[in-house]
């Protein structure tokens, strides 16, 4: 049942992003001015859809983010309370634009996309302690790699202090990031490409995605969950793995899918404490954003969610 399970209180340290997606017949080339089709607003960022995943579902969310001083920042905020994500440590940057991401998708589906963090380049250990009330409360803290480094290691040691616990999306992958900074770590969750990066392990067979993830796990790292995309995902300890098997669709859209799996883990875990059964219900919430069109649009509400379950 997912109706009577207790609210669980999700933090997340992350980024917020405009998508501005512009559909077009052909690219421009430098010095050209050509007509586009059609034109989209979208809310985004890693952090944010996250947020809103959870949020979706009935957990009590609050997001520490910084937005700028434009539309966009407004624009960001209102979905926030839309959604019923708590806003009380989402500041506004003077003189920052807003993290945006003009995306131009072409007829073939082909996409290209550039990424302004903008405000969210100034998200710093500062606010992190701004917040540390709300923060210690939190159930689990939630993190993403779309703000900067020394925040996302500050936050994860911060909280180990704190007792809470924290999940990683090791996304978008870089290679700054080093474990040694992350080893108070509860869960990382890394597709195969960020696996490879973090670990410096081959990651092209299953013995190689569990060997590179018990690396981790050896230098710190509580629990790695690998996704995988259609093929699911394995929960790696020390001592088990565990196959978690992706839910079948018809895939419209797979954008966003893995914040949706890892926004609505966050969600099932605080509200339950089994971290296989979260993963499972965590698939099933995925497969349902990836039969639809868009990325938090794609999101199910907690309704929406037990609908589908039937
Ligand atoms: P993203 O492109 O959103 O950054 P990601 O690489 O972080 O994605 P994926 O591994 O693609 O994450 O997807 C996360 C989870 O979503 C998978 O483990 C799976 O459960 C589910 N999923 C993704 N793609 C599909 C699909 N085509 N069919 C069913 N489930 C899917």
């Amino acid at each position: 049942m997912v109706s009577s399970e207790k609210t669980g209180r999700i933090a997340i340290v992350g980024s917020n992003m405009v998508d501005l997606i512009t559909y077009v017949q052909i690219m421009p080339k430098p010095g050209e001015t050509v007509e586009a089709p059609d034109f989209e607003i979208g809310c985004g960022g890693k952090g944010a859809n996250q947020a809103i995943a959870a949020a979706r579902l009935g957990s009590q969310v609050s997001m520490v983010t910084k937005v700028g001083d434009d539309l966009f920042g407004d624009n960001t905020i209102r979905n926030f309370a839309e959604n019923g994500v708590d806003t009380t440590h989402v500041k506004k940057v003077a003189g920052k634009s807003s993290g945006v991401a003009p995306i131009f998708v072409e007829p073939s589906g082909e996409n290209s996309i550039l990424i302004v963090k903008g405000a969210n380049a100034d998200l710093s250990p500062a606010d992190v302690d701004a917040a540390e009330d709300m923060l210690r409360q939190a159930d689990l803290i939630l993190l993403q790699l779309e703000i900067p480094l020394e925040t996302v290691a500050y936050t994860i040691r911060r909280a180990a202090e704190w007792g809470v616990r924290t999940i990683l999306n090791p996304a978008p992958a870089t290679k700054e990031l080093k474990v040694s900074d992350i080893s108070s770590l509860s869960f990382l969750v890394p597709n195969e490409s960020e696996l490879e990066l973090l670990s410096g392990m081959p990651t092209t067979t299953e013995e190689e995605i569990v060997a590179a993830a018990r690396s981790l796990i050896a230098q710190g790292i509580g629990t790695v969950i690998v996704t995988l995309g259609g093929r699911g995902a394995r929960l790696v300890t020390a001592d088990d793995v565990k196959v978690i098997e992706a839910v079948k669709v018809k895939p419209v859209d797979t954008t966003g899918a893995g914040d949706a799996f890892i926004g609505s883990f966050a969600h099932f875990l605080a509200a339950t404490g089994d971290v296989e059964q979260s993963l499972n219900r965590a698939a099933r919430y995925a497969a349902f954003s990836v039969g639809r069109r868009g990325t938090q649009k794609s999101y199910a509400t907690a309704a929406e969610f037990e609908e589908f379950c039937k």
